[in-house]
């Protein structure tokens, strides 16, 4: 039976990340661990292929406690220790360039993940870190002091371990919440788990017109009156759903909703009342007895703008011309509360993260169990989630360079 000083199980972002920190730390303390990733996948890294739409949003120069969820106030030290700065420079020290666009979101300089992951299995090869694929850790028992990591027939034996197994979000890449089952019998409890950063589910026939447009909005999760959150970015209409950015970053909220919960789309933010209601009259005039359904034509998407007629009036085909000051009122109001209502979440397999995990008071400094002495736990297993942009994938390299550094550490000084 192979015995290692340190055993990762899952080789994502997180547990890759994990096991080059344990490697480094030991290395400036002048030793050289044994180290393994034990990956359920033939290979490693296949979420990460998948993130950014294949581009890989690996980092946010916001990142900050203030853009996650759940156990964020504890996870406040791990993110300060490890800013975003900090993130850039050891990708670069690993040989990847990033760049930076839009919204502080940070990229690889080849805008490819499969630059990331190339350049984090080059670095795992040059410090000797050994990957067992197709290796599902079934079970995890301590006897003598040491891990006994059992998959199948087979086992692995380690000083330390860390878990970085993810969560339940887009189990086809290979987290299906089995992390959890593993580190319960060492104690180890878990918050509730919903999907989060996904679609929005709504009545398909509301959006069945919209299919495929896309637009920048400010979006709000409305619920009992109640304003829950406000976001801003694009917009997608799907089947059955909503999608795009301001839309994934509601959908935690939603699940805490409940039932009657509705979404309002402010369609042109930037406008008032008053000046859409100048605009539609003006537009209006122009039209004369071509349909009322043209009259935010030069505004908003051709689909979404009859919609907001139809919505507003109930007769896209009237005249423009025709519309009385009423009318245009409500479409004008419309274009800036454009309701549907929030029918859930669409189900893991299309989320990108989870929310919920193992609460942060069940680990101690360096990201280690408080329950179980020897094992550290890092990335999505963990109850913290972020925002879109970046910020899932930093909690991931933060927490692994922790729990990896820790890891080390605890060898070193013995
Ligand atoms: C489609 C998509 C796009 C995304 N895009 C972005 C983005 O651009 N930017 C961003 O910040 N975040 C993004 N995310 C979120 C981000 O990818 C995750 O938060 C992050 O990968 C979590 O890292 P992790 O290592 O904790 O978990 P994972 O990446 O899920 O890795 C866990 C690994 O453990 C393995 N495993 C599970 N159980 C076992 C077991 N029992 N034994 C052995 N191995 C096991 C799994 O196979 C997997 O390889 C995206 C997510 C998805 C799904």
């Amino acid at each position: 039976m192979d015995c290692f000083d340190i055993a990762v199980l899952g080789g994502g972002a997180a547990g890759l990340f994990a096991a080059l920190s344990a490697a480094h730390g030991a290395a400036e303390a002048g030793r050289r661990l044994k180290i393994a990733v034990l990956e359920k996948n033939p290979r490693v890294g296949k979420k990460l292929l998948a993130t950014g739409n294949g581009r890989c949003n690996l980092t946010n120069r916001h990142a900050a406690a203030a853009r996650y969820h759940g156990d964020a106030a504890p996870a406040a030290p791990v993110l300060e220790r490890f800013p975003p700065e900090k993130a850039v420079e050891a990708f670069r020290s690993l040989g990847l360039i990033c760049r930076e666009l839009e919204g502080g979101r940070v990229y690889p300089y080849s805008l490819q993940a499969s630059s990331v992951l190339n350049i984090l299995r080059r670095n795992l090869e040059s410090c000797g870190i050994e990957t067992f694929c197709g290796f599902p850790v079934e079970k995890i028992e301590k006897a003598g002091g040491l891990f006994v990591l059992r998959s199948g027939g087979k086992a692995v034996r380690a000083r330390r371990a860390i878990a970085a197994t993810g969560g339940k979000a887009c189990p086809q890449s290979g987290s299906d919440g089995d992390g959890f089952a593993l580190l319960r019998p060492l104690g180890h409890t878990c918050t509730p788990l919903r999907p989060a950063l996904v679609q929005i589910r709504t009545e398909p026939r509301r959006v069945r017109p919209l299919k495929g447009v896309r637009m920048a909005a400010q979006a709000r999760l409305l619920s009992g009156g109640k304003v829950l959150k406000t976001t801003r970015g694009e917009v997608q209409f799907a089947e059955g759903a909503l999608s795009g950015i301001c839309i994934f970053d509601l959908s935690r909220a939603v699940g805490e909703a409940g039932g009657g919960a509705e979404i309002s789309l402010n369609l042109a933010p930037e406008y008032g009342e008053e000046e859409l209601a100048r605009f539609l009259r003006t537009g209006a005039k122009a039209l004369g007895d071509a349909p009322a359904a043209r009259i935010a034509e030069g505004l908003l998407p051709k689909a979404l703008g009859a919609e907001a007629v139809r919505a507003a009036t109930g007769s896209p085909a009237a005249p423009a011309a025709a519309l009385g000051e009423s009318d245009i009122r409500r479409i004008a109001r419309r274009i800036r509360d454009f309701r549907f209502p929030a029918l859930g979440t669409l189900p893991w397999r299309n989320a990108q993260v989870t929310a919920g995990g193992i609460p942060l008071r069940e680990t101690k400094e360096g990201l280690q169990s408080a329950l179980c002495p020897g094992l550290f736990l890092c990335g999505e297993i963990l109850n913290v989630d972020g925002d879109c942009g970046g910020y899932n994938l930093h909690w991931a390299w933060a927490s692994g360079y922790a729990a990896g550094r820790a890891a080390a550490r605890s060898l070193c000084a013995e």
